[in-house]
């Protein structure tokens, strides 16, 4: 896909993926839970790419959930723990930075079941603010922590290792889901060292199929199923499964496994270059992820012209960006994670986000920055 450089709302299929699904879906398409010889291996193939799988992510094969994608990993995350018996405080501890799909299950909770959720400010840099987080967890007692791991719209990376030391100075028993969508493949992930009960993972931003997600769930932590049905992924998950995609996930992982370090490292390369081809080309901008923000997404404002404007003329030369989170952007309210940020007034209104993959080039970049530079010279106010 030339010139597209919105990998943070979802990423291109490469075609050994394609082919790899194809072809499971031709051999291993029977259902599972058949007793006969076809299912039994359906079976088996599931279990074999479960291994894989967790093994990726730091899990136990038992941990693994597979749903269908992130939006129902979070509200089966969220909602699990609030029907289950855990509950004692009828209380959530959030961040003012996360995706909807968080806010409106917590939305729902809150209007539906009573629960009082709390909104921890985000610093300058859109991470948690750990004052106010250790003040809120001194102040309160919580069922549950969700937070975002990565910023999906300037990609701050959340101090995870101090979060968990203050939960467990503060309240040793709090759960802590993260939805670590935007963080998969870009910074390691390991359930188990980073010491989380729920994580939450979409397939769709790493090269796989939309409508693919993970739940990753502690075996010692309890959930009440969000869908309920024929008893599959012991009954935390109901619905026939698909061995064909839960291969194609295992095969993702090793790919991306054996990619890890190079496919990051080209990244930085292209975010280096970009930035200095805007230097180069004398553009007004100010850059709004934080320097150590994961360097797949660079979120930049160009104060000159408003960022649907230079969408719009960036789209006509057939270059996609987007403007704040592409989740989002048909909503017409202000980003709240942009409004945490401190900017000067109105600002936000002039902010791109660019997400880079490796399969991104200079001459793309070079395109990108020669289209922005042309469309502020015409329009610039
Ligand atoms: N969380 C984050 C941080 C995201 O960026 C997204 C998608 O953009 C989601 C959750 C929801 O993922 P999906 O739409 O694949 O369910």
């Amino acid at each position: 896909m030339k010139n597209y450089f919105d990998h943070a709302a979802t990423s291109f299929i490469e075609q050994d993926v394609i082919d790899f699904l194809a072809k499971q879906l031709t051999n291993n398409n029977y259902n599972p839970a058949a007793r006969y010889t076809s299912g039994i291996e359906a079976a088996s193939s599931i279990a074999k790419s479960t291994q894989t799988i967790a093994s990726f992510l730091g899990a136990k094969p038992e941990e693994v959930i597979i749903t269908s994608g992130a939006t129902e990993s979070i509200n089966t995350a969220l909602k699990g723990i609030v029907f289950s018996p855990n509950p004692k405080h009828k209380r959530i501890l959030t961040s003012a930075g996360e995706h909807q799909a968080t806010n409106e299950t917590l939305n729902f909770i809150e209007r539906q079941l009573d629960y009082t959720i709390d909104y921890c400010s985000l610093n300058e840099k859109g991470e948690v603010d750990l004052e106010e987080l250790e003040s809120l967890l001194r102040q309160n007692q919580y069922d549950l922590f969700t937070l975002i791991y990565v910023n999906n719209v300037i990609g701050s990376v959340n101090p995870i290792a101090q979060i968990i030391k203050l939960r467990n100075q503060y309240q040793p028993d709090l759960l802590i889901h993260l939805d670590a969508v935007q963080a998969l493949g870009k910074i390691s992930f390991n359930f188990k060292k980073i010491g989380i009960e729920l994580a939450s993972f979409s397939l769709h931003k790493l090269g796989g199929p939309k409508g693919v997600g993970i739940l990753l769930k502690n075996e010692t932590t309890r959930i009440e199923p969000l869908i309920h049905g024929g008893g599959q992924q012991n009954n935390l998950r109901s619905g026939t499964e698909n061995p064909a995609l839960v291969a194609t996930i295992a095969y993702l992982f090793e790919h991306l496994q054996k990619t890890f370090e190079y496919n990051n490292e080209t990244v930085s390369n292209l975010k280096l270059f970009l930035l200095e081809q805007l230097k180069q080309e004398e553009i007004n901008h100010q850059v709004i992820s934080p320097e150590d923000a994961v360097p797949h997404i660079v979120s930049i404002a160009f104060p000159e012209l408003r960022a649907e404007t230079l969408l719009n003329i960036l789209a006509k030369e057939g270059v996609q960006v987007s403007i704040g989170s592409a989740c989002s952007s048909k909503k017409s309210e202000r980003n709240q994670v942009l409004q945490q940020l401190n900017l000067p007034q109105g600002l936000d209104q002039y902010i791109l986000r660019i997400s880079l993959d490796k399969s991104n080039s200079q001459s793309e970049i070079c395109d990108l920055v020669r289209i922005i530079k042309t469309a502020l010279d015409k329009y610039a106010i």
